[in-house]
């Protein structure tokens, strides 16, 4: 067996020791006898997994008891229009746009109301956070939403948003877990799971109680209703187990490791290696302003799309897997989340230097 280095935004690389100990499990999960992928949802040993999964999370993220855990299925997108059905009472909110991300969901929100722009990056292909100190943020709008960190352009908040008074909703799929946050900032956070916590199938919403609803907007179906999932601890219907049950381990491994702060250090420190690798190389170039370099998603270029090409061949001939860039970006992109090794970065930047020798 040989594993590679993969850089995939998503679903992505887990942690070794994690799948090896799903491996262990598969067969006879601690004595049951089954699989958990053959368990009923509604058994004692299941309600165990999720009710850990959640008081484990609470723990590395310091959730405050105010705020609901919410397990749900559908990806960031279906939750993009979770968001205005649950929450656009004036039927009306700001959009930052940072990405195609923000763009979907801002375009989502404009089915069920009137969503505004607040700010945006388009002008120079989301290669930066727009100035977010005064917005034109009205009295009437229900919240002001961004995408934390924008996986496709590699650009990440490192200040939030002045919301003059207004809760913030934040989608945080691409950072979620990489570092401390301050949830009590927040009204609502949420991500797909695939990107830095487990295999695809959940999205994770922590949602501050009094922003759940009794009443959605009409026509809001009873499984997008964040209180019918609130009432019934996520399982109203069938949650997505095993991919809660990889997510448990994969906070158990982030537990062990010194949490999230220990994580924090880590990525820094690995993007580092990447980035002071790009700021002197005559080859190849980041894409993002120096100041709102995201630690999950690096994207590069050489400027010569064959060039690139050519990199992404040899790479991935080298073991070092799915480094091509988005296609409204171009050029290459590495995903460095929680579970890629500082090994692998250096298998990275030890190749692009020579790739570049070979290259001048
Ligand atoms: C991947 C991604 C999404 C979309 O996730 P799905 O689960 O595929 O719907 C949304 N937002 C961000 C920031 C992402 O990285």
């Amino acid at each position: 067996m040989s594993r590679v280095y993969n850089f995939s935004a998503g679903p992505a690389m887990l942690p070794e020791e994690v799948l090896k100990e799903a491996a262990a499990e598969m067969l006879d999960y601690q004595g049951s006898g089954q699989s958990v992928m053959e368990m009923s949802h509604r058994s004692k040993v299941y309600d165990q997994i999720i009710k850990e999964a959640e008081a484990d999370l609470r723990e590395l993220m310091n959730i405050p008891d105010n705020y609901k855990v919410l397990f749900l299925q559908g990806g960031a997108s279906q939750f993009f229009a979770e968001v205005p059905m649950n929450m656009m009472k004036n039927k009306k909110a700001g959009y930052i746009i940072t990405g195609q991300w923000a763009k979907k969901a801002y375009q989502e929100a404009k089915i069920y109301g009137e969503a505004v722009e607040l700010a945006s990056s388009a002008d120079k292909t989301f290669s930066y956070i727009p100035d977010c100190s005064d917005l034109p943020i009205t009295d009437d709008m229900d919240y002001v939403y961004i995408c934390e960190n924008n996986t496709i352009y590699g650009t990440k908040f490192q200040q939030l948003p002045n919301t003059k008074g207004k809760v913030l909703v934040s989608d945080i799929s691409s950072c979620f877990l990489s570092e401390p946050v301050d949830v009590t900032k927040y009204g609502v956070i949420y991500g797909g799971v695939q990107k830095n916590v487990g295999p695809a199938g959940a999205v994770i919403a922590i949602i501050r109680e009094d922003l759940i609803p009794d009443e959605c907007l009409p026509g809001t179906p009873t499984m997008l209703k964040w209180k019918t999932q609130a009432e019934n601890d996520s399982l109203y219907n069938t949650p997505p187990c095993y991919t809660i049950y990889i997510c448990g381990k994969v906070f158990k491994w982030l537990l062990k490791n010194g949490g999230l702060e220990a994580m924090k250090q880590k990525n820094i420190e690995k993007a580092k290696i990447l980035y002071d690798f790009l700021d002197q190389s005559k080859l190849f170039k980041g894409t993002v302003v120096k100041e709102d370099r995201s630690l999950m998603n690096v994207p590069f270029v050489t400027g010569n799309e064959e060039l690139d090409a050519k990199f992404v061949k040899e790479a991935t001939a080298a073991g070092l897997v799915n480094l091509k860039g988005h296609r409204s970006v171009g050029g290459m992109r590495a995903s460095i989340y929680n579970a890629m090794p500082i090994e692998g970065v250096k298998a990275l930047v030890d190749f692009m230097a020579k790739f570049e020798a070979e290259n001048a």
